[in-house]
């Protein structure tokens, strides 16, 4: 523990830290090592682990990187922070990210933007940033981010990193600050397959404090990580002919797919003509469901309150006008409107259908494959400040990470080296549903 200390002292210029708890993770490193000594400790024994400041730990504060709920404390844990101290881990403190999720660089927080730890001018990736960032600077052992849109991954790509977005429905979000619930899930970012995992048995399974959890038994992640099997893969051929995606990502890609077929895996190239329609319907229904879970921040119940208001209509406007941030208000407004009367059908409604179109699309592919490839992010990081003009190109970025979100199946970020400048290059795969145990040991042999 003295060691990441003195890690996160090192690194305190990379932002990546909102808190870090320095008691309460030396009395439980405490209590994990008398149990290491009678031999009766759990899974995660000494693990060393930061969590996304979007995750409820009892007694401690927890903010979302939001001026809304600056100095909030929360009166009870997450469940998959009572699963983490259930098995022993040390949780080291929190960790900076978008505001309320909402982001791809970590630059909406209200607490700065967070630094890459390769190059300090470059964006970690968001909107979990300070996660991915914490696990490659080795200021913790592994981390905890949310990924509603990519924020596990895409941040992990842009550190070179692992990142795991499970299943919808495998991991409690009982204690997870809502942006999108029928999208967000809780995923570790880990730099080793087997540690990821290893989090993922401990987090998954059952909660009777989060209906939507799946009752479907969890498997021992770990000790399937061996099994083997040639897989049937199907690259998407417009994400990988993408007149977006980066040169020298499209070439790692490439020479990663010949290296699959020389280890006797088949890879064939599909098509997936509804590309285009993903990132629209990701930000219709992401936006809606965010203005939703998102009003319960009235300056009232809890979370920032102006002081000077008059009456209560003032004080909801002005303490929601004062508490978010640009970019959570921009969605909040979007949100709005495409759940308001008259324009409820035409959005709304119509990307629902596009959701479950792009669903049935991957359920057919997914019946003749194993295993879908794709890029992760389109470009390497960029630039702290350069989409932050524009939102679309923004969100744009997220074009092949929403795929698996919008039809709720399990993908991993892996990393596959750097470029001439030292950039992170990754890619992606995602699974059927239910099947990290397959996906995870396939990441173990390819990596
Ligand atoms: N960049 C995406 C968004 O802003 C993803 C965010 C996330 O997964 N939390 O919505």
């Amino acid at each position: 523990l003295a060691y990441y200390f003195k890690q996160i002292e090192e690194h305190q210029h990379l932002n990546a830290f909102n808190e870090v708890f320095f008691y309460s993770a030396e009395v439980q490193a405490k209590a994990v090592q008398e149990k290491i000594n009678a031999g009766t400790a759990g899974k995660l024994a000494g693990m060393v682990i930061g969590i996304k400041d979007n995750i409820c730990y009892k007694d401690h504060v927890v903010t979302a990187s939001s001026k809304m709920l600056e100095g909030f404390v929360s009166p009870y844990s997450a469940t998959v922070v009572q699963r983490l101290l259930e098995e022993d881990a040390v949780i080291i403190g929190r960790l900076n990210c978008d505001e309320f999720a909402m982001g791809g660089s970590n630059e909406t927080s209200y607490f700065g933007a967070v630094k890459n730890a390769v190059d300090h001018a470059l964006v970690p990736g968001g909107s979990s940033g300070g996660s991915a960032v914490a696990v490659q600077a080795d200021m913790c052992l592994s981390a905890l981010g949310t990924d509603t849109g990519g924020s596990v991954r895409q941040p992990a790509a842009f550190c070179g990193q692992i990142g795991l977005k499970p299943t919808y429905g495998r991991i409690s979000r009982y204690g997870v600050i809502a942006y999108a619930s029928s999208f967000d899930q809780v995923g570790p970012i880990t730099s080793s397959v087997d540690d990821a995992a290893l989090l993922l048995q401990v987090l998954a399974g059952a909660d009777d404090n989060d209906s939507t959890v799946s009752p479907i038994e969890v498997p021992e992640y770990s000790a399937l990580l061996q099994q083997d099997g040639k897989k049937k893969i199907a690259v998407l051929k417009e994400t990988i002919e993408n007149d977006a995606l980066d040169p020298e990502i499209k070439a790692a890609i490439l020479t990663a797919i010949d290296d699959l077929k020389a280890d006797g895996h088949t890879v064939d190239y599909v098509s997936f003509d509804l590309l285009d329609y993903l990132v629209p319907a990701y930000y219709i229904l992401t936006a809606a469901e965010a203005s939703s879970n998102l009003s319960r921040y009235d300056g009232v119940h809890y979370g920032h309150r102006n002081m000077e208001a008059k009456s209560l209509n003032e004080l909801y406007k002005k303490s929601r006008a004062e508490g978010f941030g640009e970019e959570v208000k921009r969605r909040i407004l979007l949100g709005t409107f495409v759940l308001s009367a008259g324009y409820y059908d035409a959005y709304y409604q119509k990307a629902q259908k596009v959701r479950r179109l792009i669903r049935e699309k991957l359920d057919e592919l997914f019946a003749q494959y194993d295993l879908i490839l794709s890029p992760v992010a389109p470009t390497t990081p960029f630039k702290i400040g350069d989409n932050m003009q524009d939102p679309l190109v923004m969100y744009m970025a997220d074009i092949f990470t929403v795929l698996p979100s919008l039809s709720g199946n399990p993908a991993i970020a892996l990393p596959l080296g750097n470029n001439t400048d030292g950039l992170p290059l990754s890619m992606q795969f995602i699974a059927k549903h239910f099947e990290e145990d397959k996906l995870l040991a396939f990441s173990q042999a390819f990596l």
